[in-house]
């Protein structure tokens, strides 16, 4: 008999067909006359209720149902008596796969933290947060996939293994095969990589923005969604050394179809989420965090605000002044801290925050520089709860002052000159962004720490299951 998902089993019209469904026991309750199992196949956050009467089943069959253990039932679907489900299995036969002994399975009834349930990566997903977040990442991947395809970008892959370390975008790991104990050095004592694979240093690259910037100057608008590796030794909820990155990039782009794509993308994907992963949200609304399902609607029908750096720095200023306290000074020149990026959105605007034209010292060397001399064409877009969640620039397009702002901040660029080809041969503007996938997922899940919002986190220290 073929298994029905449980995410398909409450349809009415099933309701008196005998089916047949496959999952891992939720909990198991009752009384010596009946007894009922909640049962979870992954499929969806709901549980399907299984009786089994106790006329029909013996103590000793049911003894191995306990949580965890996995079970097929096949029995008939009926209405429900009891509250919160609208059907329920009267169970025929029940044949159990797997066994889960109560004294060592981990996860049981009772809510179990975050923090515990990292140690236990390998079985959290059975868990319903976790379910619940994997399944809305799933979502939330083909949101974009959706997002782009109907607007006419093309999905590109760069590489993951990179021999350019010029991007800055953070420490970068290091890929090779040579033999750590025996490593042949110069006479200044540095590496020689002339007999490693690649014939040259390479790494696992941290951006796949300046190779997607020769697939735009050729397909027009592309983007990418892979792995990126940042070896930044930064312990936050917010950081991982391994994300999934999104970048678009967009031939013939200006800042202000920048701004507007990054913010029609970004409300896109949330109404995504808000369509598709109902019933994953409304459990974590109820159990994570009562204002989520709130907040995602709020972002989706308010106007981004669209602030240049110079005038945000004056705000903060002006803040300062009335008698508001940041552990890090504020003046014209700094990197906002996150602080001063949570103040602009949580208490001043109380609006996400598009914040532009930076100064170019605090900036990557390839955004395109404004007439003043002094700020450059970068967006971040700033959220609540969670700060920077995109990072994008227009890029400047012109050889002369590219190659300029590389000699003054001394880039090695010898092995760059495949990017620079986009500037000397049918050179077009272009601008382009990041958005980190986990920091979305924060957002749209309401989840608070990245290490729970991607399956395997790697972070400092940790590189288990
Ligand atoms: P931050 O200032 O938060 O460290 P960044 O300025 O280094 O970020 P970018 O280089 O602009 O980040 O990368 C683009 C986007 O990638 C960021 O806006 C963020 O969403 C995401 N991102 C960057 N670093 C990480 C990380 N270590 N873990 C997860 N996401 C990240
Ligand atoms: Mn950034």
């Amino acid at each position: 008999m073929k298994r029905t998902k449980i995410v398909d089993i409450f349809a009415p019209e099933l309701i008196g067909n005998q089916v047949s469904v496959k999952g891992w026991v939720r909990t198991r309750r009752g009384n010596k006359n009946v007894q009922f199992v909640a049962l979870n196949d992954g499929s969806t956050i709901k549980n399907i209720q299984i009786v089994f009467d106790m006329e029909k089943f013996s103590d000793e069959q049911l003894k191995p149902i306990t949580t965890g253990a996995s079970i097929h039932v096949i029995g008939q679907l009926v209405e429900s008596m009891g509250k919160g489900q609208s059907a329920e299995i009267q169970a025929e036969q029940l044949e159990v796969y797997g066994t889960a002994d109560p004294d060592s399975y981990p996860l049981q009834k009772k809510g179990h933290t975050f923090e515990f349930l990292r140690e236990k990566a390998h079985l959290r997903p059975r868990t319903n947060t976790f379910g619940a977040v994997f399944r809305i990442r799933h979502h939330m991947a083909i949101a974009i996939h959706q997002f782009f395809h109907e607007h006419g970008f093309f999905y590109f892959h760069t590489p993951i293994i990179t021999a350019s370390d010029c991007e800055g975008a953070g420490q970068m790991f290091q890929v090779t095969t040579k033999n750590l104990y025996d490593l042949k050095k110069d006479e200044n004592g540095s590496i020689i990589y002339d007999d490693d694979f690649f014939g040259k240093q390479a790494s696992l690259t941290v951006s796949g923005q300046l190779e997607g910037e020769l697939a735009a100057t050729a397909l027009g608008s592309i983007y990418t969604f892979g792995p990126t590796f940042r070896a930044e030794n930064s312990n936050t909820p917010r950081h991982l050394a391994e994300f999934w990155m999104i970048e678009p990039e967009v031939a013939f782009a200006d800042l202000n179809d920048l701004m507007d794509l990054e913010e029609e993308f970004i409300k896109y994907c949330i109404r995504w989420a808000l369509d598709n992963c109902k019933d994953d949200l409304e459990f974590l609304n109820n159990m994570v965090d009562k204002g989520l399902i709130e907040r995602l609607e709020k972002v989706i029908d308010t106007e981004f605000v669209r602030l240049p750096y110079t005038q945000g720095i004056k705000i903060l200023e002006e803040a300062i002044a009335a008698g508001k306290k940041f552990e890090f000074p504020v003046y014209w020149g700094c990197d906002l801290a996150s602080e001063h990026e949570r103040y602009l959105v949580e208490e001043h605007f109380n609006k996400p925050v598009i914040m532009t034209d930076y100064p170019a010292e605090i900036k990557a060397f390839y955004m395109k520089q404004n007439a003043d001399g002094k700020t450059v064409q970068g967006t971040d877009v700033l959220f609540p709860q969670i700060g920077e969640i995109i990072g994008g620039s227009v890029r400047e397009e012109n050889y002369d002052k590219l190659m300029k702002r590389i000699e003054e901040l001394n880039i090695p660029m010898k092995d760059m000159w495949w990017y620079l080809d986009t500037r000397r041969f049918g050179t077009v503007p272009h601008a382009g962004f990041g958005l980190g996938f986990e920091r979305l997922l924060l957002f749209v899940t309401g989840m608070t720490n990245i290490r729970d919002v991607i399956p395997f986190p790697r972070t400092p220290n940790n590189a288990e299951f």
